[in-house]
């Protein structure tokens, strides 16, 4: 029953009300400070969780807002994510300028399955989404719920597949979106260094009532621009991890990002983007010209 952060130099810790308490020895003195701890601490939750409870109820520890908080899961060993997983998102993106010339109407994770992301894509809670200087694209904001695996899972079914996750967070799925005669695979538009802001903590999924029931919301700057929630998920993430499960065998540490709602639109350079996910948690992120 956590709340479970990234923080300092490498640091783990629980984050309970406003203050971070340090959890890092929970971890093998091997992995300690590096971007595997996290994944370490997943392995091995169940034994080290009554552990972390009693550290988060002492005193001490150290300020949210002052502790730098890191992407809580800076080394998933795969991302994978869904296409188009929530209706009113197919309903926009197909007949868009932005739309493949094979995407239809109807499609899902159901027959498309999922692609991958790049892990080096993924950036924290306190840095910054930085723009490519690629004129002539357009670069879009998704939220979506990550879903992170605790428990390896080879074959399982929908109704146990929730069972092998450790926890959930909020996930930005930026993409870079073409037109014209522009035909980056996928993959590479939505791998640019920052385009996978996580954050800003891992909730164990112990404190979700019901993961096909939360609401998601992003701003940009005062605009609500994404409003939704995961019970209009197409693929719902039991069967999303089930599928996954039958491809191939599932570690701790994976990352699944569910899809975005209806909503996704342009950030540019001097953009603020807010996200939020009941019961979850929430980031905001300035978003900058790269300079490299
Ligand atoms: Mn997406």
């Amino acid at each position: 029953v956590a709340r479970v952060v990234r923080y300092a130099e490498g640091a783990i810790g629980v984050l309970r009300g406003d203050t971070v308490h340090d959890i890092s020895g929970l971890v093998d003195e091997r992995w300690r400070g590096t971007p595997y701890a996290m994944t370490e601490l997943i392995r091995n939750w169940n034994r080290v969780a009554d552990r972390a409870n009693e550290i988060a109820g002492g005193d001490g520890g150290v300020g949210a807002a002052r502790a730098g908080l890191l992407a809580p899961l800076p080394s998933p060993p795969h991302i994978f994510a869904a296409p188009l997983n929530y209706r009113d998102h197919v309903d926009e993106m197909v007949g868009s300028r932005h739309a493949p010339t094979a995407l239809k109407a109807g499609q899902s994770p159901a027959e498309l399955g999922f692609f991958l992301k790049a892990p080096g894509s993924i950036c924290g809670p306190g840095d910054a989404i930085e723009l490519p200087p690629l004129p002539g694209r357009a670069f879009h904001h998704e939220i979506e719920l990550g879903a992170v695996i605790g428990k390896p899972a080879q074959g399982v079914a929908a109704q146990d597949a929730l069972g092998h996750v450790f926890g959930y967070l909020c996930v930005l799925d930026i993409t870079m979106r073409t037109d014209g005669g522009y035909q980056e695979e996928r993959v590479l538009r939505k791998s640019f260094q920052t385009f996978t802001p996580l954050g800003a903590c891992i909730v164990t999924a112990d404190e979700i009532d019901d993961v096909a029931s939360l609401g998601l919301r992003l701003w940009v700057g005062d605009e609500l621009r994404q409003n939704a929630n995961t019970r209009d998920l197409i693929v719902g993430v039991d069967r999303l991890i089930s599928d996954a499960s039958n491809v191939l065998t599932l570690s701790p540490g994976d990352l699944y990002m569910t899809g975005t709602p209806d909503g996704v639109g342009p950030i540019v350079a001097g953009d603020r983007i807010r996200a939020e996910i009941d019961q979850v948690g929430s980031m905001e992120l300035d978003v900058v010209q790269r300079t490299w």
